[in-house]
């Protein structure tokens, strides 16, 4: 058989680029980590030829009893990583995932109420142009104007207004923490299902670092790519009770065969987060977020108008506020990129510049505390931010800042891929 450079030298190349970009690079975007190599090689494995539809024991093929017991595998650890009745594993995306968990419990022209994505929230919690913006009518609450955190008594006085069938808490920009309970009742009020999308902090809560919703909401969906350090993907959680539903929507709702490669790949991930090195990792993700914030609240960080989305945070990222400062989101990202530093631009809630450009950046920690940073690594990089968003920064310098952060923290050793 033919090795993929033989194959097809341009995709390998372009892969191996790839690959050099990640180690010599410092990956700072939020949503991103690195999978470690056991859950690359369950997904890189000869799963991606089986066609299972169904569940395990229940298959509308034969030959299943391999990834039966390796999707049941994944259902079990998921289950008590976070402590569920019901768990699915075979949302493809968190997206799908979102689609399938709503499909359940609502019927088209029902109403959600998310936050909105101006202000943090995600595109399947009601953007327009989404399946969940066109499939419902959609309300959105927002975050407050001075401290930036989700204004509670607007979720409240909507819920009453608006009787949605879905109360979704949950965010993609979004730098503190919920209040699960606090949703859970606005919801019992005017009989809702409360549904927390914790796609971007569920390696916190694995870790115990973060309070878990799954006790709080009737459905709680994720990704699995993002703080959880798996292959990327989609999972359901919820009650036993509510457990038809979810699983006929994914299949056959939403999906046809249930990908089992990237589902070993989630059974090793889930493992992997139960360990004590997982937590450990979690504690300086958290760690680096909160040195970063710190350092872009210093005077000089002030003086250029840069500033810190809520004062701080809470988790894994922190939304830069570029509201005060000459240098707008967009700007801003080509210059870390310029350095070596890769960051997405981001909308600041009540941001003046259009979306295309914004006034923020979002900076997350997980992928350099998974090549290993320590605090001392992260007030390093946080100084090269820093710096960087100040007016005319030495580039080449900070470039060669970022390299030797990068060679001080090996990724993937040569040859093991
Ligand atoms: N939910 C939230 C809160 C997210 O931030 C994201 C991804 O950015 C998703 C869902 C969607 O996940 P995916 O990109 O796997 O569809």
């Amino acid at each position: 058989d033919r090795s993929l450079t033989d194959a097809d030298p341009e995709v390998a190349a372009a892969i191996a680029a790839e690959l050099r970009r990640q180690q010599t690079t410092l990956e700072m975007i939020a949503s991103e980590n690195f999978a470690p190599l056991a859950v690359m090689q369950a997904q890189g494995s000869v799963l991606t030829n089986k066609y299972a539809e169904g569940y395990p024991g229940r298959r509308y093929y034969g030959g299943c009893e391999n990834v039966d017991v390796i999707e049941q595998l994944a259902i079990d650890r998921l289950k008590t990583l976070f402590g569920a009745e019901y768990a699915n594993v075979q949302p493809h995306s968190g997206a799908q995932a979102n689609a399938a968990a709503m499909a359940a419990l609502l019927t088209p022209g029902d109403t959600i109420l998310g936050l909105d994505l101006a202000h943090g929230g995600h595109l399947t919690h009601g953007m327009k142009l989404n399946f969940s913006g066109k499939l419902y009518q959609v309300a959105a609450y927002h975050v407050d104007e001075h401290d930036h955190r989700v204004d509670l008594a607007e979720v409240e006085r909507l819920a009453h207004e608006r009787r949605p069938q879905l109360i979704v808490a949950g965010w993609s920009a979004y730098p503190r923490q919920l209040d699960f309970a606090a949703f859970r009742r606005i919801a019992d009020d005017v009989g809702a299902y409360l549904m927390v999308d914790m796609a971007h902090f569920a390696g916190l809560v694995a870790a115990g670092l973060h309070p878990s919703p799954v006790p709080h909401a009737h459905v709680t969906t994720s990704t699995t790519h993002k703080t959880l350090g798996g292959p990327r993907g989609g999972f359901i959680l919820s009650s036993a009770e509510l457990a038809k539903k979810f699983n006929s929507a994914v299949f056959p709702g939403q999906q046809g065969g249930p990908l089992e490669h990237v589902i070993a790949a989630k059974a090793v991930a889930f493992k992997l987060a139960a360990e004590p090195a997982f937590r450990e990792r979690q504690q300086r993700t958290l760690a680096g977020a909160r040195i970063l914030a710190e350092r872009l609240l210093a005077d000089d960080c002030k003086q250029a108008g840069v500033g810190v989305v809520s004062g701080g945070t809470d988790v894994h990222l922190v939304l830069v506020d570029l509201r005060e400062s000459p240098l707008d989101g967009k700007q801003a990202e080509d210059r870390l990129h310029d350095i070596g530093i890769t960051v997405n631009r981001n909308a600041v809630p009540f941001d003046p510049r259009p979306p295309m450009v914004s006034s923020g950046v979002r900076i997350g920690t997980p992928a350099l505390a998974a090549r290993g940073f320590d605090e001392e690594s992260f007030r390093e990089v946080a100084d090269v931010i820093a710096t960087a968003l100040q007016p005319s920064p030495d580039a080449e310098a900070l470039r060669a800042r970022v390299t030797a952060l990068a060679e001080r923290y090996p990724l993937y050793a040569e040859g093991v891929l």
